[in-house]
């Protein structure tokens, strides 16, 4: 990879969301939004992107936080940290599987610079973080001057990069779920090593309804342009006991999904990893089943 010097910028710190939105609005496609600028300076040092304006949001105390609203929905700001989720007490109680997939993303460093949206934002198929929130049912809340809107999360990525975000709009916060006393969720990746990127990852949300599937929803992360949900899979598994035999099943349907179609890369070939989405498949629905049977928790 080569990296050159940066060319020239201009660099602002607005102190509140309104003050940041009426810069982007200024700069238009020109500005670039910064949060831990891990992703956003590697970008701009390969070229990739040549913005004229960065706006970094490290002076907005305002989205610096998490919130869980008595156990309802789990608000995430724009600049909390990979690593505050980790930390959070609340998080690791409600949203433990939330806590093991942060684990799963590089090193500690990586996890205390790093924002949480500015991982969704970067727009990845292969984010840890976006693959579970895909099946959490995430949503983006993205702010503009005098708007806000709501964007599911498994709809806010085009392409490899590319977001649904407009001109002037950035995003505010992500919210999660509630899992309540009856959503089990679990996460499982494939990586080279331990710090390496994921070459293959399963988020998966299971709404137990009386012992049997009520709501499923199965996200396959670095198979495909964006992050994709299996829903044969989801459809088989509707309504029915999640056997060994159903199970295997679903995960051979998620393998043969038309929406799987990985490529080879210096991390993996497109056969291995085709393959692995069926084991890794195979492996989330278990762990739910164990959870389930309250072996551990969410
Ligand atoms: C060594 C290394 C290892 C890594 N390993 C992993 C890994 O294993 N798994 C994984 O999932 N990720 C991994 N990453 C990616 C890392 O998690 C992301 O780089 C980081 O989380 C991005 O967050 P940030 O706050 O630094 O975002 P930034 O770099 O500031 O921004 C990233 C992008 O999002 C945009 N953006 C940021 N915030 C907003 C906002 N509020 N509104 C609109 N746009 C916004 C920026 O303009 C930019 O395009 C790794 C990165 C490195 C450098």
């Amino acid at each position: 990879m080569f990296f050159r010097a940066l060319r020239h910028f201009e660099f602002f710190e607005p102190k509140t969301v309104a003050e940041a939105n009426e810069l982007l609005l200024s700069y238009g496609h020109q500005a670039s939004v910064m949060a831990g600028g891990l992703s956003l300076i590697q970008t701009m040092k390969t070229g990739e992107k040549k913005p004229e304006a960065v706006i970094s949001l490290q002076k907005i105390d305002s989205l610096k936080f998490i919130d869980s609203d008595n156990d309802q929905d789990l608000k995430i700001g724009a600049l909390a940290t990979i690593r505050s989720i980790e930390k959070s007490r609340e998080v690791q109680k409600h949203w433990a599987v939330l806590v093991q997939t942060a684990r799963c993303i590089g090193s500690v460093e990586v996890r205390r610079m790093g924002t949480v949206v500015g991982n969704l934002c970067d727009g990845t198929p292969a984010s840890d973080l976006a693959t579970i929130l895909i099946a959490m049912g995430a949503k983006m809340r993205v702010t503009s001057s005098g708007a806000e809107r709501e964007v599911p999360l498994e709809n806010f990525c085009v392409g490899p990069h590319q977001t649904v975000l407009e001109e002037g709009e950035m995003v505010r916060e992500v919210r999660v779920p509630s899992l309540g006393d009856h959503s089990f969720a679990s996460y499982v990746n494939l990586a080279r090593t331990k710090p390496d990127i994921t070459k293959v990852s399963v988020g998966v949300l299971v709404k137990n309804q009386n012992g049997a599937c009520g709501d499923v929803r199965i996200a396959v992360g670095a198979v495909a342009p964006v992050i994709v949900r299996v829903r044969k899979a989801e459809e088989l598994l509707r309504g029915e006991k999640l056997k060994a035999s159903t199970i295997e099943e679903a995960a051979r349907l998620a393998q043969e999904d038309v929406v799987v179609r990985p490529i080879t890369d210096i991390r993996s070939n497109a056969g291995y990893r085709k393959e692995m989405v069926r084991v890794l498949v195979e492996r989330a629905l278990t762990d739910v089943v164990d959870k389930m049977n309250g072996a551990h928790a969410h």
